[in-house]
């Protein structure tokens, strides 16, 4: 699915500079390159503070933890996401309420979180998936007036581009309250290990932040509050500084490999390409199709037998996952997340891909329609 391999020998004299570097420094914690890293993202994403941690679920909870959430208040998820988003909701003591998810976009909306808003309410994680933003400024208008903090889950579309309709334009994370983001290999800026960031424009919550994923400490070896121990490795931060550079260009590439699968299968009837919003740009963390009529997982075993890879995200919605079963949420009460689930196939997309490789993934989906005829 991914190409980490040629991805790394193309900027190898980089990556291994900035690794030796550190080793012989031995400054793996902490280190300059940490700091370094954090400003430069904080310029990329034209945002105030970006805080490193050790990866995209740290992040989400460092947030929440930072927002002084009661045990018991409400926050609303999309069901069609990654674990991760609900999961330190849950483990904090806070309750996920899950929403459906626009069946073309994949995306959260302002329409279904309202009617999701109780007295309990008190945050909204929109998860910018794949890889394009949530429609944010209806999102943020319904978050203002209810007042709610908004924490954007963007580890699959850190660097996509939001426009606002007095044309400002923002970056993934930087709309909300708080941003959180995941330095995972697969992830479009990823690092050789684990590793995250929150980002904020607010300097007493990002405060908050640095001290909560440094064990609460407020000045060494005093202690304000319980926090925990979340930090990016020097070696990682190192590895991410190069690759920042890169960013761009690698979403262009993603975007090639987009463009030619929506044209190779513009006109395949019962296959959906993905929808592109025209207030955000899209960086392909996945090109997720819509199979209709029931024949995903026979394309999927189709792609297989011709040594073609590609992935179901995701198989289940949260509320069917046995961690978050709840007698609240039946499946007759979330029709598109079933939908999504049982119909959505992720293709190969990457930084590397060539024109054969996707002139033979293409071909072998479009025989794969040519067959059912
Ligand atoms: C990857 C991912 C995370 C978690 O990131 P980790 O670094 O693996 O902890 C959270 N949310 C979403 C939507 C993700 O895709």
């Amino acid at each position: 699915m991914v190409d980490l391999k040629n991805q790394y020998l193309r900027i190898k004299n980089e990556v291994d500079a900035a690794i030796a570097q550190t080793l012989n420094t031995t400054t793996f914690i902490n280190g300059p390159q940490v700091t370094e890293f954090a400003h430069n993202l904080g310029l990329f994403l034209r945002v105030k503070h970006v805080i490193p941690c050790a990866n995209g679920t740290d992040a989400l909870q460092i947030a929440m933890m930072a927002l002084g959430l009661e045990p018991g208040d409400e926050v609303i998820v999309p069901t069609f996401t990654y674990v991760a988003t609900a999961e330190v909701i849950a483990l904090l003591g806070f309750v996920p309420v899950m929403v459906e998810s626009d069946p073309e976009t994949f995306n959260v909306r302002a329409e279904d979180i309202i009617n999701a808003i109780t007295a309990k309410t008190k945050a909204i994680v929109p998860v910018h998936l794949f890889g394009q933003c949530v429609d944010m400024e209806p999102l943020l208008k319904l978050a203002e007036d209810h007042n709610l903090y908004v924490i954007e889950d963007t580890a699959q579309a850190l660097g996509a581009e939001y426009t606002f309709s007095d044309s400002t334009i923002k970056r993934a994370g930087t709309m909300g309250t708080i941003g959180c983001t995941s330095f995972f290999p697969s992830k479009n800026l990823g690092c050789y290990g684990d590793g995250g960031a929150l980002y904020t424009d607010n300097d007493d919550l990002a405060e908050k932040v640095r001290m909560i994923a440094n064990h609460g400490q407020a000045k060494k070896y005093h202690h304000k509050m319980v926090g925990i121990n979340s930090r990016l490795d020097t070696l990682q931060a190192g590895i991410l500084n190069v690759k920042l550079k890169y960013l761009d260009e690698y979403a262009a590439n993603r975007n090639a490999a987009a463009d030619y699968y929506d044209k190779a299968f513009s006109g395949v009837s019962g296959l959906q390409t993905p929808r592109r919003q025209n207030n955000s740009t899209h960086v392909f963390h996945q090109y997720t199709l819509i199979v209709n009529n029931g024949k995903r997982d026979e394309l999927k075993a189709y792609l297989e037998t011709r040594g073609i890879p590609s992935m179901v995200y995701y198989p289940l919605p949260l509320y069917a996952q046995e961690a978050f079963k709840n007698d609240k949420y039946k499946a007759e009460n979330f029709p598109t997340a079933e939908y999504l689930c049982s119909s959505v196939l992720s293709l190969p997309i990457h930084t590397e891909m060539t024109e054969e490789q996707l002139n033979q993934i293409a071909a072998a989906v479009l025989a794969f329609f040519n067959s059912q005829r």
